[in-house]
């Protein structure tokens, strides 16, 4: 881990910043919002930013990215960028088109990194990578045995450098990481602050992370907010977290996750409110061949 740049070394040579932010919002919010809230991430110093070509926001973040990089706050290089492939285009034919699709939205060349939303097929995605549409290709929502399978294909080109997961205090995934890591693997975890809590996905009688008395009690012995040591939590256990907020106080307050450490005993406290409550339950993939969380993990 680079920790004065806060990035991590992919094991395709590529650096990924270890604090993302995340854009996806539900069709309620306006889309100017998600512009508007990526020009403020990246003026708080983000620079990794997480999106989707199913989030229908492309075309808002690329508009923001190419802003800053006009008003010279940043240049492409310093931006890391990942877009996913749908599940919709995961015939092989369908692969490139998606990513130009999604390239043509964006007004940029590339994106850093190009993630297979769900279990699929890789082929496509590693001529994509050959032909400069991509830096890095990742999974995401991936279980242990989907990606040993990945890393088995004869003929495998590129392994992924990340997989992409629901990850929290509730949902620690530690057996994943354990997995990913000795595969040299970055577990990227999403819903770090336990979800927008949509409910067209999550079940509104889940509990409340950011609401957790452990959490409470350590942000106030910590001076920091329950979201805070959230981030915190993922970070010293080596894993790049996102952070969706469209409010430029959370923004920022985000940030923080670099001014402090959790001493050892407090990551173990922490490790111990782990409940396995999945907040996206995939139920719109629910019956599909691939589908990736009966498996343990
Ligand atoms: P999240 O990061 O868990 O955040 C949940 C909510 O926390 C946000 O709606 C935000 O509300 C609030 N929040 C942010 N900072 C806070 C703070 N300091 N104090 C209190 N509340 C705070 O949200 P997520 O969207 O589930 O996950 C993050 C990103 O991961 C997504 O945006 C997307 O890029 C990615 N993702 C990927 C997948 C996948 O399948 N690969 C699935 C889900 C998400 P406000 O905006 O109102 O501040």
């Amino acid at each position: 881990m680079d920790r004065k740049q806060h990035r991590v070394q992919l094991n395709d040579g590529h650096f990924m910043p270890i604090l993302g932010f995340g854009t996806a919002a539900s069709a309620e919010v306006p889309k100017s919002e998600t512009e508007e809230a990526t020009k403020i991430a990246i003026d708080a110093g983000y620079r990794h930013i997480d999106s989707a070509f199913v989030y229908d926001n492309e075309e808002q973040v690329g508009c923001a990215i190419r802003s800053k990089i006009a008003d010279g706050t940043v240049k492409r290089e310093d931006i890391f960028y990942t877009s996913k492939l749908w599940v919709t285009f995961f015939q092989p034919e369908l692969v490139r088109p998606a990513l130009e699709r999604s390239l043509k939205k964006l007004q940029l060349d590339y994106v850093d990194l190009y993630i297979m939303h769900f279990p699929a097929a890789l082929k496509a995605l590693e001529k994509c990578k050959d032909a400069g549409l991509t830096k890095s290709l990742g999974v995401s929502n991936f279980n242990h045995k989907q990606l040993e399978r990945i890393l088995n294909k004869p003929g495998l080109k590129y392994k992924p450098v990340c997989n992409q997961v629901e990850c929290h205090p509730y949902l620690n995934q530690r057996k994943l990481l354990d997995f990913c890591k000795s595969k040299d693997i970055v577990l990227v975890a999403y819903s770090a602050l336990g979800s927008q809590r949509d409910k067209n996905w999550v079940d509104q009688n889940s509990p409340v992370l950011l609401d957790d008395p452990v959490l409470s009690a350590m942000a106030k012995k910590h001076k920091r907010t329950p979201a805070l040591i959230a981030l915190r939590y993922q970070i010293q256990r080596g894993v790049v977290v996102l952070a969706k907020s469209f409010k430029e106080k959370r923004i920022r307050e985000n940030m923080q996750v670099f001014e402090f450490q959790l001493p050892e005993e407090d990551m173990k406290v922490l490790d111990g409110i782990n409940k396995n409550v999945r907040y996206t339950r995939g139920e719109f993939v629910i019956g599909h061949p691939e589908f990736p969380f009966s498996e343990e993990y």
